[in-house]
Parts: structure tokens; sequence; C-alpha cells
């Protein structure tokens, strides 16, 4: 399973999506843009395993602003949203209130048609997401992906219910593995991020979930089995409460 992979960006696109649609029982592809979701949709035969699903990258926010109007209406016919968020860090800040704006008209959307599942981005910007979901009751479910705010952000967002996708290059760090260490155990998924996570140069693929079930096992202190059973029957619930089907 895989939470959160950019299928439609890696070189040999094609390739990419057709083989983790056959190696994954699910694949997530979040896209960037609300026109990528379009052209994915057009181009990308459709296969019961991945998810594909609009969105508006906060890092193009300010690039890609006037295709807000046309993301919410695509928000109407799907299931989940994503990839989404704010990023906080020095060199998007300067976009910030865009970001903002975009992102409260997506959380409000999904409220107003009775919950969706989101896919959020929300580095250097936890404190604002968690306010923005909670300014929202009924927006549906959040996963964080790729969470690294605090200790204390990140007790925050457990008792906001989130869900959090983990992949092996967060993994990599200290920071991103003390973080792990302590998320809610029953909230967990498994995430590439490919093609844009790379580990020595090449990307994380969309079945790389055994490499996260193995660096979490260590953290857990359990074995790479009941790391790979965990995460997989988080994989099944979360996909029951995304109503997809
Ligand atoms: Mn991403």
């Amino acid at each position: 399973m895989d939470f959160h992979c950019h299928l439609d960006l890696y070189p040999e696109a094609r390739e990419v999506y057709k083989e983790a649609s056959k190696r994954n029982v699910f694949t997530w592809l979040v896209t960037t843009s609300p026109r990528a979701f379009a052209a994915n949709q057009r181009v990308l035969e459709a296969s019961p395993t991945v998810l594909i699903t609009p969105g508006l990258h906060p890092e193009i926010a300010h690039e890609r602003a006037s295709e807000l109007g046309l993301l919410l209406e695509q928000i109407a016919a799907v299931c989940a949203v994503g990839e989404v968020g704010l990023d906080g860090s020095p060199r998007f800040k300067p976009y910030y209130e865009i970001q903002r704006d975009i992102f409260s008209a997506i959380v409000a959307r999904c409220a107003e048609l009775g919950g969706r599942t989101l896919n959020i981005h929300s580095r250097r910007a936890v404190r604002d997401v968690l306010d923005e979901l909670r300014q929202h009751p009924g927006f549906g479910i959040a996963v964080l992906h790729w969470f690294s705010g605090t200790q204390a952000e990140l007790r925050a967002a457990d008792a906001q219910g989130c869900w959090f996708s983990v992949g092996p290059v967060m993994l990599e760090s200290a920071g991103g593995r003390a973080l792990a260490a302590r998320m809610p155990r029953d909230r967990v998924v498994p995430e590439s991020d490919g093609p844009f996570a790379k580990i020595a140069g090449k990307p994380i693929m969309p079945w790389s979930a055994n490499q996260t079930a193995i660096k979490l096992s260590v953290l857990w202190e359990i074995s790479v089995e009941e790391a790979t059973q965990l995460l997989r029957r988080n994989g099944e619930r979360l996909l029951m409460l995304m109503k997809c089907h």
C-alpha cells in the first residue's frame, strides 16, 4: 500500500503506474493541481487499486490560484482530496496568505459536501493546518503526510484524530524517527512520496511499504511481520473509513 505517491510524475510514469496497480493492493495518486488531475483522469487507464485525487500543492498555490474554482467543482465528485495543505518554510512563506485562502476554501468545501479524506502537507504550518480543520467540523478525515512538526504539534494532531502517512525518507532523519516513535500506531499508514522522496538519488517506489515497516519495527520494538501486519490493518481500516467504493 502507498497512501501518498506522485505516480504521474515519475520518468516512465505509465510503466510505474501499471506496475504499482499490479503490485500494490492500494496506491493513492495525489495530484498537485486541478488541471493535472483532469489530465490524469483522461490519460491514465482507471485501475481498481489506484485512487487518483484532485489537489493543489501549497508550493505552487500562488501559480495555480486561478484553478481553485475547478478544484472545488472536482471535489464534489470524489471521495478524497490531495495533495493540499500549507507550507510555512521560508521559500513559500511569501505566498502564505494565498495558501491559507485556498486551503480554507478546500476544507470548507469538504465540510459542505459531508466530508472527504484529505491528504495534507503541513511543513512549518502544523498549527495553522490544525486550526483550519477545527474551524470546519465535518470536513472528514485528515491524513498528515510526512509529518515534520514538533512533538507538541504531534500530540495536538493526535488529539484531533489525524492519521499519519510515513515513508522511508522521513525515517532517515533522527527527527523523523523521534516523531514516528510517538505516533498513534493505529493511525499510521505507509507512503512513498515518490518520485520526490529519494534515497541515494533514487526515487522511492510505490511498492516500498516494506522499507517503512522495517524501519518502524525498530522504532516500535516489534517484529517486521508485526509492523507489516499493523500497517496493512491500518490501511484497510482507513480505506473503509474513506468510503471510496
Ligand atoms: Mn507529496
